[in-house]
């Protein structure tokens, strides 16, 4: 029998509706990552390549920031453009920023390549109807009040000005819960899959408002069937002037990057992309491989010193051919008599690695 795992795309009901971030895409086959601090601030550059280096497909990074308090840092303003445009030429990323009124958009048209509406904006219709106009690509974040159908009204501003490059943005609503800054809520995933067809975002920084606390809310997002995360990541967090509580390190986005890569390749078709690309999904394939790898002789060694104890033999050939079937059917790239030398070394391997029992005998 073939169980296959409850994650992810195994859910999933619609086609998803593909929406472009610059060349990347989202709603197919992979789960990009936009990361990058909250604004633009100096040294910008430099934060945007330790979130390239740490795997980001896209960068985010605000010139203008939708503040709660109209003391707060609120963005560079247009100063900050030139650096959206380095960070973007230095690390070949698509880039991602927010207007705050629709007179921002013509502002950011030419140094962006998707317009976040910020969860303060989600009912400012005149800005969903200029967002929709502008055709540029538009990711919506859930007002922090506001129940599904409010959220699909709002994209339905956008889409019908006739722009449905729309990605929706799960980033935490808010209830009676004080520890963290909002609460994830991830069955926004699961019912929207039901809703409509475009792309849903998670953003489990605004959610959590704490980085020991975003790790655990993008797992969840990534196993809940998230086509894209959006996570705020500084190589100093504490020194950032926007959101410094939740900014994670470039070190816990490349785990965080590295868990998104290993559920897509056990949940997903392939999809090939650069030398470098197909090359780092090889790397997380092999880790994920031998880390199971491991885990298998651990289970081999459990059942032989079962097997030991009842005096039965160390080999059963029919439950091996029953694994080389199964696992042909999973695998039918590599077609039967490949997996069956693999299923062969494998077990033998795994055989090896346990304690010798001299009494062992082939069934
Ligand atoms: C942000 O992404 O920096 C932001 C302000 O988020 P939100 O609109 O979800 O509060
Ligand atoms: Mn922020």
């Amino acid at each position: 029998m073939t169980i296959e795992p409850l994650l992810v795309s195994a859910t999933r009901r619609h086609d998803t509706h593909r929406v472009s971030i610059g060349a990347v895409e989202v709603g197919g086959n992979t789960v990009p990552v936009i990361a990058g601090p909250c604004a633009v601030e100096p040294g910008y550059v430099e934060h945007a390549i330790a979130a390239h280096r740490a795997g980001a497909s896209v960068l985010r990074g605000c010139v203008l920031k939708p503040r709660t308090r109209p003391g707060s840092f609120q963005g560079l303003g247009a100063a900050g453009l030139p650096l959206l445009d380095e960070a973007k030429r230095v690390t070949g990323l698509p880039v991602i920023a927010e207007p705050l009124a629709a007179e921002d958009i013509e502002v950011l048209r030419g140094h962006v390549d998707a317009l976040q509406i910020g969860a303060r904006s989600m009912h400012n219709t005149p800005l969903l109807r200029a967002a929709g106009q502008s055709g540029m690509t538009v990711i919506l974040k859930r007002g922090m009040s506001a129940t599904y159908d409010e959220w699909l009204a709002a994209a339905d501003y956008v889409t019908t000005e006739g722009n449905r490059q729309v990605i929706l943005c799960e980033r935490g609503i808010r209830t009676f819960e004080t520890a963290t800054r909002n609460t994830l809520d991830v069955s926004a995933i699961a019912v929207l899959r039901d809703m409509t067809d475009l792309p849903i975002a998670v953003d489990p920084s605004h959610a959590a408002g704490a980085a020991r606390w975003v790790p655990s809310l993008a797992v969840a997002a990534l196993a809940a069937g998230a086509d894209a995360l959006l996570i705020e990541c500084h190589p100093d967090p504490a020194a950032s002037l926007c959101d410094a509580a939740q900014a994670i390190t470039p070190q816990v986005l490349s785990r965080i990057v590295q868990t998104s890569l290993s559920l897509c390749a056990m949940t997903r078709p392939a999809v090939a992309g650069t030398v470098a690309e197909c090359r780092a999904m090889i790397d997380t394939i092999d880790d994920a491989v031998f880390r199971m790898l491991e885990y298998r002789a651990a289970m081999v060694g459990a059942v032989q010193e079962q097997k030991s104890a009842a005096l039965l033999p160390e080999r059963d050939l029919d439950r091996e051919q029953e694994i080389v079937e199964r696992l042909s059917r999973q695998a039918p790239r590599l077609g039967e008599q490949r997996v069956d030398r693999l299923v062969h070394a494998i077990i033998e391997e795994c055989l090896d690695a346990v304690p010798v029992r001299p009494e062992a005998a082939v069934a």
